[in-house]
């Protein structure tokens, strides 16, 4: 009896009870989901958007941004008649104006980059005192302006693992600040020394320093100290770029400062992979020559290295050595010698592999190789990209020989035929026609991909400056054409952009292109001499 009904206790009220519980439980899981799921859906879309417009921004922003500077730049060389001093005071003002906005632009976007964890970075062992030397001399002359002593010193052939790009952002931010809060007459130097498995950078100054109370904010971004930031330019972003760059390659970035007693910016970063295993064997750069040419030898034979060395010395190069082949397209890239000579037996690169590296990477492509080997293969030589073949044993006149006509090389005649530059923005264009003008170069120009296509197709340029971001038919599908036909394949082509790449575009650009130049970091001196690379410096220049 009791079990019947216990029965009927669960089946006419438990049960209903429990299902109706369930059924709501349900209902309301489900509509948390669907609510997620919504929430997803909208930050996605925001993100979206958010990307959308960084991109847009940058390109919109520094497209016009470009024509004010490049113009400004223009009016200021007095290439065009003098200039009375109100109007060389105004025309500064438009060129400050505008280098100050674009440093805002280009800040807030590495921010947000950065904040978006979307800063893809590529890592590699770096000599750090070919990027202290490349710092230096790119922030000497602010430094002059000021009558400042700027040093620096590092442990022979230490390096660093970490992004050749943002090592140097780093360094130029904190240095630049050190020139620029440093009073007239002061002393910056910068400092790397190993410990352990890392490296320590110190950057010194005897500025006015920075008081305990402000030492964490001035981290913060947007926040400038009103006293030492008085009529100096900024925008209060860079510390905290800096610091997150740091971050991001393994380090900290620390500060030591006193006020009236100078500041010590100091970051730590790993130590190079390579030195981590092998004990660093010194780079050795040769004594200073008369001629200011760099010739960077890659051998590992320490016997045919000297040879080629004091071959190169006694007629005035100056020669850096890489007995180190796994390190050799580095040091390229970072030297920028105006020639390489190159053996072809050596472990664990070979000098192939490094011959086909040295030609596929837009920073090394067009530096001569001249290789020198006992292996009696000129033609595959040639066919890889080797710019002259020199079998051992060699004599000193026939190299001398060789290098002599890679440098005849790139300084030869004037291009016959035009730079065919492929650029929608009217201003830029003519900035960039104007520029190859001014220095000899006889220009044809495009304002979409369709016209550049025709007439490519009607006759060859001798090189194509293109920009990516065009109507219609835009440029990485030219590129694809060109890149496809027998004809266009082997077309030089630079790109001159200010659009943001992804690390797949970067990668597609440096397989089919030979050099990219970014609109948004002072291009023209690397494009001029990049162009006299790949195509020779025009002898006469009409102004
Ligand atoms: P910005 O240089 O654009 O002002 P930063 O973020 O690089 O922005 O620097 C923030 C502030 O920190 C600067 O405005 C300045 O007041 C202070 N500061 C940075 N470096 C130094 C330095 N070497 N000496 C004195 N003050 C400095």
């Amino acid at each position: 009896m009791l079990l019947l009904v216990l029965g009927i206790v669960i089946v006419f009220f438990v049960l209903p009870i429990y299902s109706v519980i369930v059924t709501n439980e349900i209902r309301k899981r489900r509509r948390v989901e669907a609510a997620l799921i919504r929430a997803k859906e909208d930050a996605e879309r925001a993100s979206k958007f958010k990307d959308r417009f960084l991109s847009t921004m940058s390109h919109e922003l520094r497209t016009p941004l470009n024509a004010v500077m490049g113009f400004s730049d223009l009016l200021a060389d007095k290439r065009y008649g003098e200039l009375n001093e109100r109007q060389q005071r105004y025309v500064s003002h438009i060129n400050t104006g505008g280098r100050h906005l674009l440093k805002l632009i280009n800040d807030i976007l590495d921010l947000s980059k950065i904040e978006a964890g979307r800063l893809e970075l590529s890592f590699g062992d770096l000599p750090v005192t070919a990027i202290f030397s490349e710092v230096v001399s790119s922030l000497r002359s602010l430094a002059d302006k000021k009558a400042q002593t700027l040093s620096h010193s590092a442990d022979p052939g230490l390096c660093v693992h970490a992004d050749a790009t943002r090592v140097r952002q780093v360094l130029m931010n904190l240095v630049g600040n050190a020139i620029k809060f440093t009073p007239e007459g002061g002393r910056i130097e910068l400092e790397a020394q190993q410990a352990k498995l890392e490296v320590q950078v110190k950057i010194r100054d005897n500025g006015p320093g920075i008081p305990p109370e402000e030492q964490k904010r001035i981290f913060e971004a947007f926040y400038r100290l009103r006293k030492s930031g008085e009529g100096a330019e900024g925008t209060g972003l860079g510390l905290a770029i800096t610091e997150s760059l740091v971050k991001l390659q393994g380090g900290t970035l620390g500060l030591e400062s006193e006020p009236g007693r100078g500041s010590c910016f100091h970051f730590n970063l790993p130590i190079a992979k390579a030195i981590r295993e092998v004990r660093p064997r010194p780079v050795k750069v040769a004594r200073k020559a008369v001629k200011t040419s760099k010739i960077l030898i890659i051998e590992d034979d320490r016997l045919a290295s000297h040879l080629l060395e004091s071959q190169l010395t006694s007629s005035g190069y100056e020669v850096v050595s890489c007995d180190q082949p796994e390190r050799a397209l580095e040091m390229a890239a970072d030297l920028q010698p105006q020639a390489i000579t190159l053996d072809l037996l050596m472990k664990p690169t070979s000098g192939w592999e490094i011959l086909l590296q040295l030609k596929h990477d837009p920073r090394t492509t067009s530096i001569p190789v001249i290789v020198v080997t006992i292996v009696d293969q000129p033609t595959t030589g040639a066919a890889i990209g080797a710019d002259e073949y020199l079998v051992k044993p060699v004599d000193k006149k026939t190299l001398l020989a060789a290098v002599a006509r890679c440098f005849e090389g790139r300084e030869g005649s004037s291009p016959a035929r035009p730079i065919l530059v492929v650029e929608d923005d009217g201003p830029t264009r003519e900035i960039v026609a104007e520029l190859l003008r001014t220095n000899g170069y006889a220009v044809a120009t495009a304002a979409d991909g369709g016209s550049a296509r025709a007439q490519v197709a009607t006759s060859l340029p001798e090189l194509v400056i293109l920009d990516l971001v065009l109507p219609k038919l835009g440029g990485f599908e030219l590129l694809a054409q060109w890149r496809s036909d027998p004809r266009t394949a082997e077309l030089p082509i630079f790109v001159l952009t200010s659009k943001e790449l992804t690390a797949l575009e970067k990668t597609y650009l440096r397989e089919n292109t030979q050099s990219l130049f970014h609109k948004q970091e002072s291009w023209k001196d690397a494009l001029l001499k990049q162009l006299q690379r790949a195509v020779g410096k025009p002898q006469a220049v009409k102004v």
